[in-house]
């Protein structure tokens, strides 16, 4: 499995979540009080016109000014930003690699909130790393162990790791 824009999201959330999901096991995708569920059909099932796939990633080009892309997303809630931010890096470091200049942008409107995401050499190295340990989890024999944190409560996989 290669790394995408959705590992890259679980790794900033829980480690354990990139073994899980990387590894076939779904969490309940119908619950939507469920964070983690509520993610996994936004992004899964979520689909329009305006996304692009570009090699193994797919983003939504919010619009595109003289010879600048923007790309991003429009969210209900900024909860997980920090893990938006980075997946939306992650995008913006591919179309870099392919030499296409963008910028990213994460909106909020019922937060009336709008968060702008530029690369920058310091978080190229960062998500270096990160793809690096995605891959040694994915090819792990066994899942990290499991590490309550805020996530927990409202996971999908909550059951994986405490029954
Ligand atoms: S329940 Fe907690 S430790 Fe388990 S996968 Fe979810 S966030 Fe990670």
């Amino acid at each position: 499995m290669d790394v995408n824009g959705t590992l890259i999201w679980y790794y900033n959330i829980c480690k354990r979540e990139v073994y899980l999901m990387s590894h076939g096991i779904l969490p309940n995708q119908d619950d939507e009080n469920i964070d983690i569920g509520r993610f996994i059909h936004e992004n899964y099932y979520r689909r329009n016109e305006k996304e692009i796939r570009f090699g193994n990633v797919a983003f939504d080009v919010m619009y595109q000014n003289q010879n600048k892309l923007i790309i991003g997303e429009t969210k209900k809630s900024s909860k997980f930003l920090e893990a938006s931010k980075w997946q939306l890096l992650y995008y913006l470091k591919i179309l870099n690699e392919a030499g296409i200049e963008a910028k990213g942008v994460l909106q909020y409107p019922e937060e009336r909130r709008r968060v702008e995401v530029e690369l920058t050499d310091e978080n190229i190295i960062k998500l270096k790393k990160m793809e690096e340990e995605i891959i040694n989890i994915i090819e792990s024999p066994l899942p990290p162990k499991v590490e309550e944190c805020v996530y927990c409560k409202n996971c999908a996989y909550r059951e994986y790791c405490y029954a």
